[in-house]
């Protein structure tokens, strides 16, 4: 059996490697390192993958959520409703612009945020919401789309889990994560589904004005060269991580059947565990589907329920099955975060998440029999 990792990328890179390395040596040759030819043309094939009016490379997902804010103009004090249950980026961004973050609560079946947290959470100096499509499935956007538009706030998706996955209305709509809500960030972290080999990010979104204020953010407030007209940051994709982005981007759907063919495996393994719960797909398309993009499984997350998480994760890890506890601690339990605003009895879910939650290997190179064997340790270990 192969050496089992949480994430493959020396074999994902194989079916690439000729694209890349020709891509690579050609920038290297014509030296046009930052905003060459591969960065544009970039951006408009993932525009017309997304479906979406504008995308806006930039140099992280972290950056990405940053300038959404400073591009909606929020300004100190505004509050910002996000998940409790997240990577930190989405809550540091907004402290870091001395916006005053609001933690709320997820859905314990999908990880994302919970409506009616969100809806008890919003107050008259609420403006925007971030919604973190978390493990590579939407959160209730038609939902929160609504709520948005009864208060007037922004929706900010964070889609750096969940770029390809489709949403579907409960009007039939279909349309891509991140391109739903009034702007979007995304991250090519090298682990993400769409990956690039070393840091990028991008944002999206539909509205011109907007668009064009953020082009001009991301490069210094510039909208003619040396005249600033805004407080703006230096936020860039190279040429050489777009010319990566490139190559993978024509795959992205293929490498998000791949994991989704993954999960189903691994969910039919653990079929009637009554310790362990599988990721729920909310599924437009049907339950009996062999495959769909509702979920582009970032990570594949069980739920450990007889506390034996924590020496899962020893005995995985005993056998060389890499793992990862995705989150272990809520962000309203954080150094950086904790604040006497919040409120224990606010956060049952995310509290108990954070000791049940494990994530498996997932990536586009998985194969049954390593797929077999995770799994039967864990079941042997879970009802041990
Ligand atoms: C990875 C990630 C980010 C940050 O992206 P970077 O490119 O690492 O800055 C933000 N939010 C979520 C949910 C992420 O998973």
């Amino acid at each position: 059996m192969k050496k089992i990792q949480m994430v493959d990328l020396k074999g994902q890179y194989e079916g690439i490697k000729n694209e890349v390395n020709d891509s690579i040596a050609e920038i290297l040759d014509s030296s046009a390192f930052i905003n060459g030819p591969h960065v544009h043309a970039f951006q408009k094939e993932l525009e017309e993958y997304l479906d979406v009016k504008h995308v806006i490379p930039c140099a992280n997902g972290t950056d990405a959520l940053q300038i959404c804010m400073m591009g909606l103009g929020l300004q100190p004090g505004d509050e910002v409703i996000t998940a409790d249950f997240t990577f930190a980026a989405t809550v540091e961004v907004i402290a870091l612009l001395n916006l005053t973050p609001v933690l709320v609560d997820v859905e314990p079946d999908t990880f994302n945020i919970d409506i009616k947290a969100v809806e008890k959470a919003i107050t008259p100096k609420t403006k925007a919401i971030v919604p973190v499509h978390l493990f590579g499935q939407c959160a209730n956007m038609d939902a929160l789309m609504d709520l948005a538009k009864k208060h007037d706030l922004y929706v900010i998706e964070d889609n750096a889990q969940a770029i390809g996955a489709t949403y579907t209305s409960a009007n039939g709509k279909k349309q891509k994560a991140g391109t739903i809500g009034h702007v979007a960030s995304t991250s090519f972290f090298p682990s993400k589904n769409l990956g690039c080999y070393g840091d990028g990010g991008a944002i999206f979104t539909n509205d011109d004005d907007l668009a064009h204020i953020i082009r001009g953010m991301v490069n210094h407030g510039m909208y003619e060269r040396y005249y600033h007209d805004v407080v703006g940051v230096n936020s860039r994709l190279d040429s050489i991580q777009a010319a990566v982005l490139r190559a993978k981007l024509p795959k992205l759907d293929m490498y998000n059947q791949k994991r989704w063919e993954a999960a189903s495996k691994y969910s039919k393994a653990f079929e009637g565990q009554e310790h362990i719960v599988v990721p729920r797909i909310v599924c437009a398309c049907g339950e009996s589907q062999n495959s769909c993009d509702c979920h582009v499984f970032h990570q594949y997350t069980l739920r450990i329920l007889n506390g034996k998480r924590d020496g899962l994760v020893q005995y995985l890890n005993s056998n060389s099955v890499p793992c990862g506890v995705y989150y272990p601690v809520p962000l309203h339990k954080q150094k950086a975060y904790a604040d006497a605003r919040y409120n224990e009895a606010d956060f049952p879910v995310t509290n108990r998440l954070v000791e049940e939650v494990i994530s498996l290997p997932m990536h586009t190179e998985l194969d049954d029999e390593q797929i077999q064997f995770i799994t039967s340790l864990v079941i042997d270990f879970v009802n041990q």
